[in-house]
């Protein structure tokens, strides 16, 4: 079955059609600054052969267009009519707690995902933009919505709840949702394929970590406690994001600084974490580049960063009585070499060995710790476009 998996930002929409009996995105792209000037870049098996092209892209529906165009197109194209296309999966950030699971896209699921909108602001309205955009151009084939969030409803509430008055849960559903889901669903599987482990009667912990991050404890193929919370703001430092601070600190900069609590938020997501805290950068390689340059900033961030990440492992060790095997995955989780090793060497009193010539290796499913280390340590590179498209084919064949 080919599949369009369609992830829709408020400006930009990335797209891939793959093929799930190969499993393999026979195109991909991305439509950018849609609204303004709209640019696409689109890639054919993974070789960019259209960068940058300005289009006239006012709106999503265009973009959409554009890139079924692509698709067809009789030197770019990778299909000979759109009627090849089986099925629509769409990345949907927030699914509050109405959606556990993914869904097929109807009026009904469209109006709830409407009433997440305010727990995604700046997400789920750009999610439905791009469901309508599909819907529009594709008005028969069935569309499947697959949510971050739906992974982690399998929290117990002791996870979810936070220390607040039950009210805020009652009335708002403040609680922690968590995030990556789909990331962490498809890593955790594979995690225990690759550990030889029943994922039934395991104990996992994902650590998805790019330029934003998030922890996972998954316990008998379930999450049962994750970083990230009610926004993704929550959890280890990020490439921006502050993660996890004492909230008393928005008052007293907001104080000090006569700020709002939106320029307070600004400056938590947009210019905190690695880039905050270094002054330099939220791009993981110039930190990197920083702190072998002698950056003393630089230095500090790094290891701020290995330490919240390991402490989060710490806790979910603790939340599960236990760990089979650990992952890590995404941008710097599968390429950075000193992260892994950084949180392996924490993680010693567990009988973590690092295997230190895998540990070299890069974007490639490989062990990162010794055959005779108690806890299994892998390198699981995460495809959440392909976890995507096997859930929406799931839910088409059913
Ligand atoms: P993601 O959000 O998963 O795309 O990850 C983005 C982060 O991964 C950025 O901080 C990048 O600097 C980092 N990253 C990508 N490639 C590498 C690499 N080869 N070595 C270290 N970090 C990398």
């Amino acid at each position: 079955m080919k599949v369009l998996v369609i992830n829709c930002g408020s400006s930009s929409l990335k797209y891939q059609l793959i093929d799930t009996k190969t499993e393999q995105a026979l195109a991909s792209g991305l439509c950018e600054r849609i609204g303004i000037d709209g640019q696409l870049t689109h890639k054919v098996a993974g070789k960019k052969i259209k960068d940058e092209e300005k289009n006239a892209m006012p709106n999503h529906e265009v973009a959409v267009q554009l890139v079924l165009d692509e698709l067809v197109d009789k030197e770019y194209g990778v299909i000979s009519s759109l009627q090849e296309i089986e099925a629509v999966g769409h990345r949907v950030v927030h699914g509050g707690e109405q959606f556990a699971a993914s869904v097929i896209i109807t009026d009904e699921v469209k109006e709830a995902i409407e009433s997440c909108n305010d727990l995604a602001p700046l997400h789920n309205p750009a999610n439905l933009i791009g469901i309508d955009a599909c819907k529009k151009a594709l008005p028969n084939v069935p569309m499947v919505a697959v949510f971050d969030t739906a992974f982690h409803q399998t929290m117990p509430e002791k996870a979810y709840m936070y220390g607040i008055p039950y009210r805020y849960y009652e009335e708002y559903k403040v609680r922690r949702y968590g995030f990556h889901g789909t990331s962490h669903s498809f890593v955790s599987k594979r995690l225990a394929e690759l550990a030889g482990l029943d994922l039934k009667q395991s104990k996992l912990i994902v650590c998805h970590i790019g330029n934003g991050g998030s922890v996972t404890a998954v316990k008998n193929g379930e999450s049962v406690d994750t970083s990230m919370g009610l926004t993704p703001l929550e959890g280890i430092i990020m490439g921006t994001r502050s993660g996890s601070i004492d909230p008393a600190i928005m008052e007293f900069i907001a104080h000090k600084e006569k700020k709002s609590i939106d320029e307070i938020m600004t400056i938590l997501n947009k210019e905190s974490g690695l880039s905050g805290m270094s002054g330099l950068t939220s791009d993981f390689r110039d930190l990197r580049k920083g702190k072998a340059e002698g950056n003393k900033q630089a230095e500090i961030t790094m290891d701020a960063f290995i330490y919240s990440i390991a402490k989060y492992v710490g806790a979910y060790v603790a939340a599960m009585n236990g760990v089979d095997a650990i992952a890590f995955t995404a941008g710097i989780g599968e390429n950075a070499i000193e992260i892994r090793k950084g949180v392996m060497e924490y993680l010693g009193y567990l009988g973590v060995k690092v295997d230190e010539a895998a540990c070299e290796k890069t974007g490639e499913e490989v062990m990162v710790s010794t055959a005779d280390s108690k806890v299994k340590v892998f390198i699981v590179p995460t495809n959440e476009e392909l976890a995507i498209a096997r859930e929406t084919r799931c839910l088409v064949e059913k």
